[in-house]
């Protein structure tokens, strides 16, 4: 092979073979912590070849000017190379943070969230774990020159520094200096000293400190399990046992013992002697389920937003070094690694706040599921309200599994819901009101016997509602037959099925009618000061996502309701999950449009899922809770389910819609986003890249698939810039990432706008 001239001059001082040579050694491939999809092949020194490691950060040089830039190991191979080939530079980090599974698990998330291999590594591993923040900076002194030779030397040894050279010469091996000089009973200087001559050299160690856990037996309940999760245990250790991997989805009402599933099959993992992780939405962590859990096992990791750097750093290296066996966390609890790993659990596998909200935007109960293959162990998914996708799968897929718990372990009654239509109830208090005559009643009743209560509402700034007061119609798309939503900020309806955008009507399309619409829109303030009006004598105190910000000051509040010190607990969607307050006899939903909470296909299913989980929080004590659900769009088949309870003929009437719209699970979607400061920069940029999809599409294809847009993103301008959004959509996850890497290879996803985000298996349409 003929090398390019400039790169053997560039090198040639390291070389070890000549040029044209050949040779057998160590071969390095490094995923360039950059864009670019390629990794580049370097040669490993002798030297540096005992203290490389896959996965570990080095500095290289590539491309024709040989810039320098860093990267992951991401295989190592005896091979056969010549002096074309670059050596590694340097390492950055002296060890590699990353199992070799984990590093095969950046490449597949690399792959399928259309992100290069090096930044799904540089986004897998956080900072604080690769800096070793929290480990003990330890000096150590070593002997470097022979005792006897030191001797020979002229001059008078001290006795203090006799003392030292001594005590290294008998250790055989670094002390730590503090040890050394505490059983010397010398000063540092005298070290020093001796370190100047060349004869001690120091070197400096990380280490873990010791550790100040309380060791907590965990502890037994006292009942045993009942049939139904007795299957479910039985089921996990079948599939643990044939040692393949395989997803479980664990569909079950809230309170129908998922969690002690987990627990009994968490234990089973241990006892094996593995190591299992149990991931769950943020805001479960604050909640009594933690508690619950860390009683119930022993050795548990907690990894959560709220954690230091040092305490995350630590925490990571106990699960590495296999001391700590339960890992419970949220997102990035999913990348510990973890060196026998047996089992997944992932809680709430619905919960959309599973999606990471940076490049690369993975789903992080999809790259669980993506780990569980690598390990060829089991995954757990867990749900009240499954996510039609992972539903859909486990009716479907050979190596999914639905395990049921059909009833509630307490046997307790669901709370009676009551559907309150706003529009009657604006009609005949002839002017919007945000509660309605049932709320107040029920609320009041609720008061007068000393209950607690929860009120929602989600006060998201775009969320409008428009309507006619006189004969009640809602503005339809004409394409299909749904209703549209209204989107302040860019002053559209839109239909979220065919994406169609219309300017908002004026006057009701109805023809009979055509009186003036009327628009209503509400906030959470508003609801707290209605409530404090009517109901002077309550306690109340409010939680949304601004009062969230102190985790301690929403932990306060969550313990003082807990507690009964407070009446009526006003929020967003965020206090209906997870948590359980025995007391609360009433849950008022202010706003149940799914265009409050959701812009997008998902309406439906987010509808269904807000309405369950809200009945789930009352009366988790005793039965003849209360519900109250306030909406102006009473027909919607998914209210009609939620009062019923019944997810399977949700899900069977939602799937049919979405399958005749080829929309997910039937098929994949890209949502790219273009902004910048100029919109028609933002506007042309999509545009171009939507003819360069098109022109790939055209050469591949690929049956089923096409790219929609440019259109303007509900949040048309963010942060001063205006926002564009190009959707493609294939039938199949396969065509998905073959046209990904095509559109990527061939630059089709550079543009000059300020940022183009790729977001595979988008959540969120704002
Ligand atoms: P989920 O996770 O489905 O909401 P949990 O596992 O939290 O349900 O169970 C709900 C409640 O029932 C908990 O207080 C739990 O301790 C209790 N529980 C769970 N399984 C049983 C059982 N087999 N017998 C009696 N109580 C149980
Ligand atoms: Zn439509």
């Amino acid at each position: 092979m003929a090398g390019d001239s400039s790169i053997i001059s560039q090198s040639s001082e390291f070389l070890w073979v000549e040029q044209g040579q050949q040779r057998e050694g160590l071969v390095a491939e490094v995923a360039p912590i950059l864009s670019t999809e390629k990794t580049h092949n370097f040669c490993v020194y002798e030297e540096l070849a005992e203290a490389i490691e896959i996965g570990q950060r080095v500095l290289v040089q590539i491309g024709k000017r040989a810039r320098e830039v860093e990267g992951f190991i991401v295989g190592l191979d005896h091979k056969i190379w010549d002096s074309t080939l670059r050596p590694i530079g340097q390492c950055v980090d002296d060890r590699s943070f990353l199992s070799e599974k984990l590093v095969a698990l950046g490449r597949q998330i690399g792959l399928h969230y259309a992100c290069s291999w090096g930044l799904a590594l540089k986004a897998m591993l956080p900072e604080a774990v690769r800096k070793e923040s929290g480990l003990l900076t330890v000096r150590y002194a070593k002997l470097v020159t022979p005792l006897e030779k030191i001797v020979q030397q002229p001059g008078r040894l001290s006795p203090k520094r006799r003392a030292i050279l001594d005590t290294l010469q008998q250790a055989q091996e670094p002390m730590s200096v503090d040890v050394l000089l505490r059983e010397v009973g010398a000063g540092a200087s005298v070290l020093s000293a001796l370190v100047k001559c060349g004869w001690v050299s120091l070197e400096i160690r990380k280490e873990m400190p010791k550790p100040d856990d309380v060791v907590i037996e965990p502890i037994d309940p006292d009942f045993s399990l009942n049939a139904d999760q007795r299957a479910a245990c039985d089921q996990i250790e079948k599939m643990a046992q044939r040692g393949s991997f395989g997803v479980m989805l664990l569909y079950g009402v809230s309170g129908s013992g998922k969690t002690e599933v987990y627990i009994h099959a968490i234990r089973r993992a241990l006892a094996a002697g593995q190591q299992a992780i149990l991931l769950v939405p943020e805001i479960v962590l604050t909640t009594q389920l933690v508690s619950r859990l860390t009683q119930r096992l022993p050795d548990v990791a907690l990894f959560h937003s709220g954690l230091t750097g040092s305490q995350r750093s630590i925490m990571w290296r106990r699960v590495a070094t296999g001391d700590k066996k339960v890992v419970i966390g949220t997102r990035s609890a999913v990348f510990v690694p973890c060196p026998n790993l047996g089992l997944i659990c992932v809680d709430e596998e619905q919960e959309p706040s599973y999606k990471n909200l940076q490049t690369p935007r993975f789903h992080v109960r999809d790259v669980a599921i993506m780990r569980a293959n690598l390990h060829r162990i089991p995954i757990v998914l867990g749900s009240a309200t499954p996510s039609l996708e992972t539903y859909h799968h486990a009716r479907t897929r050979q190596d999914y599994h639905l395990q049921v718990l059909p009833s509630r372990v307490m046997s307790l009654s669901l709370p009676k819901i009551h559907v309150i239509d706003m529009r009657d109830e604006w009609a005949e208090c002839k002017q919007p009101v945000l509660l309605s005559r049932s709320m107040h009643r029920l609320l009041g009743e609720t008061l007068d016997r000393k209950q607690q209560a929860m009120m929602l509402l989600n006060r998201r700034g775009f969320a409008y509602r428009v309507f006619c007061p006189t004969c009640k119609s809602r503005v339809m798309c004409p394409n299909c037959q749904v209703g549209m939503v209204v989107h302040a900020p860019s002053k559209q309806c839109r239909c979220h099925y065919c994406n169609l955008r219309t300017p908002i009507p004026t006057h009701c399309m109805n023809p009979t009618c055509g009186q003036l619409l009327q628009q209503v829109g509400f906030g959470t303030q508003r609801l707290e000061d209605d409530v404090r009006g009517f109901f002077s004598d309550a306690k109340i105190a409010r939680v949304d996502s601004d009062t969230m910000t102190h985790r301690r000051e929403y932990e306060r509040i969550i313990k003082q309701f807990q507690d009964r010190e407070i009446d009526v607990l006003i929020g967003t969607q965020m206090i209906a999950k997870g948590l359980d307050f025995p007391h609360v006899r009433f849950v008022g939903v202010v706003d149940a449009d799914p265009t409050s909470y959701a812009s997008d296909f998902r309406v439906n299913e987010r509808l269904f899922q807000l309405v369950t989980q809200v009945a789930g929080r009352a009366g988790r004590a005793e039965s003849g809770a209360q519900v109250v659900v306030q909406t102006t769009m009473p027909e919607l088949p998914a209210m009609r389910f939620a009062l019923h309870h019944d997810f399977e003929s949700f899900a069977e009437n939602e799937l049919a819609v979405r399958r005749r719209a080829g929309l997910p699970p039937f098929a994949r979607i890209v949502r790219l986003v273009l902004s910048h400061p100029r919109e028609e920069i933002a506007r042309d940029e999509a545009d171009v890249v939507v003819r360069r999809i098109q022109e790939v599409l055209s050469t591949l294809a690929l049956a089923g698939a096409g790219v929609l847009g440019p259109n303007v993103c509900a949040m048309a301008r963010l942060r001063n810039m205006y926002r564009y959004e190009v959707i493609v959509r294939t039938t199949h996850a396969t065509d998905l990432r073959k046209l990904m890497g095509v559109l990527r290879e061939q630059k089709c996803l550079f543009s000059k706008a300020k940022s183009l985000v790729v977001d595979v298996d988008p959540v969120s349409f704002s």
